[in-house]
């Protein structure tokens, strides 16, 4: 067993102790038979919600109704999830309710995909019930049961079967691709938020290559924000190695960029996908530097972080791969610009105001870049005296 589970197993015994079940489940049981990094460890149990909050001096209660406890533990935090049953779903998208029940396996069986239907026990014994480690040995993705009612009780579903494609490198069972062809059209009962998320996680993806071309092929990309009519493009997307940008403005600035989207058009795009204002504004601008020229003067507009991301994917755009070495060469270049911003200027307006001996007006916003520019370009050094000498001079031609 893994260092990750082995912390947190002392929760397990605890549960039993108390005369509960207790399992490693999900993610973690997944990414451990596939020899990946084992991000979140999650638990579930039969204790209800109560009891856990009973058995754990510190709790947090981020979804009790529906099962769900955060156990503090050992300076980790641990998402305890009582064994449940969905009631119907409303909407395609939420159970109207939740039952708590004693069985694992019925627990397991409501889990979306099988390699996400895995749990562990306290000896690292795995239980799998729906094929899951044959999945993961044959790499494949497809739902517990049967798509279709799957995708009907909860059509984000759809999506994620996507994500864990691109972001596993698996292939999508024949079965599950045929059901969201018929029933991608749900997808309109999920909230934007839930659909960006997966759909970070799937343009993340090392296989994004694959999951694109499905979504094209299933029609699931028409009830994604703004991606109707943009077949082409997604399919340019496609060869696009997302996974090796850094950040999340960096990433929708690529996807723009592929998807050949109108400047004008931009904002609302990245609107409409609800993402915060702050990657909207940093997409936008690192957007506009993608296949820029790069001189001082676009570079102190742009500014380094900007500069930075702009030039990685150009680089990424034609060679597939960011030069390590180039980039640290673009960033050298910009630090040794003799200024980085207005600020930086040896000179303020009321300087100017007070050299002149003119009364403050549009001049002296006028003169300010003049003098920026010049101190950019190396004409001019950004000291004060120098400043007053070529301004003299400037006036007399
Ligand atoms: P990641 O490593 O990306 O977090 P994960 O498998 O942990 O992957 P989560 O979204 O954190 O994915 O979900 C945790 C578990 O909850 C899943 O492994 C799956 O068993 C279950 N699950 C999540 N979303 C759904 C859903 N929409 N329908 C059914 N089961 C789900
Ligand atoms: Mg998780």
């Amino acid at each position: 067993m893994e260092d990750l589970f082995l912390k947190a197993l002392p929760l397990l015994h605890e549960l039993k102790k108390h005369g509960w079940q207790a399992y490693f489940v999900g993610g973690a049981v997944r990414d451990t038979q596939m020899n990946r990094t084992v991000g979140d460890i999650d638990i579930a149990t039969d204790a209800a919600p109560e009891e856990i909050e009973k058995i754990f001096p510190k709790t947090i209660d981020v979804g009790k109704k529906h099962g769900t406890i955060i156990v503090l533990w050992e300076g980790e935090s641990y998402e305890v999830t009582t064994f449940r049953a969905e009631l119907d779903y409303e909407d395609h998208r939420r159970p109207s309710g939740v039952h708590f029940i004693h069985s694992l396996k019925e627990d397991l069986k409501r889990r979306d995909l099988t390699i996400n239907a895995m749990a562990m026990d306290t000896e690292g014994r795995l239980i799998d019930y729906f094929g899951g480690l044959h999945d993961i040995q044959t790499k494949l993705i497809q739902t517990v049961g049967n798509p279709a009612e799957r995708f009907h009780e909860d059509a984000l579903r759809m999506l994620r079967a996507l994500r864990f494609m691109s972001q596993l490198d698996f292939t999508l069972s024949p079965h599950t691709k045929q059901a969201i062809c018929e029933n991608r059209y749900l997808l309109a009962h999920i909230s934007t938020e839930r659909k960006t998320t997966e759909f970070e996680k799937l343009l993340q993806g090392k296989a994004v290559n694959a999951a694109l071309l499905i979504a094209v092929e299933t029609g699931l990309y028409k009830e994604l924000p703004g991606l109707e009519g943009k077949k082409e493009g997604l399919l340019t997307a496609c060869c696009f190695p997302f996974h090796q940008l850094e950040t999340k403005a960096q990433l929708w600035a690529a996807f723009i960029d592929k998807l050949a989207i109108h400047p004008d058009q931009a904002q609302k795009f990245l609107k409409a996908w609800k993402l915060p204002g702050k990657v909207i504004q940093e997409a936008l601008k690192i957007a506009g530097y993608i296949d820029q020229h790069w001189d001082r003067l676009a570079m102190y507009q742009a500014g380094e972080e900007t500069l930075i991301s702009a030039v990685m994917i150009h680089m990424l755009k034609e060679h597939q791969s960011i030069d390590r070495h180039q980039l640290a060469e673009v960033r050298q270049s910009y630090q040794k610009l003799p200024i980085k911003s207005l600020k930086d200027l040896a000179v303020t307006g009321n300087d100017l105001i007070l050299m002149k001996n003119n009364p403050p007006g549009k001049w002296v916003s006028e003169d300010l870049t003049q003098i920026e520019q010049a101190v950019l370009c190396g004409e001019l050094d950004n000291q004060k005296k120098a400043i007053e000498e070529w301004l003299d001079k400037c006036n007399q031609t």
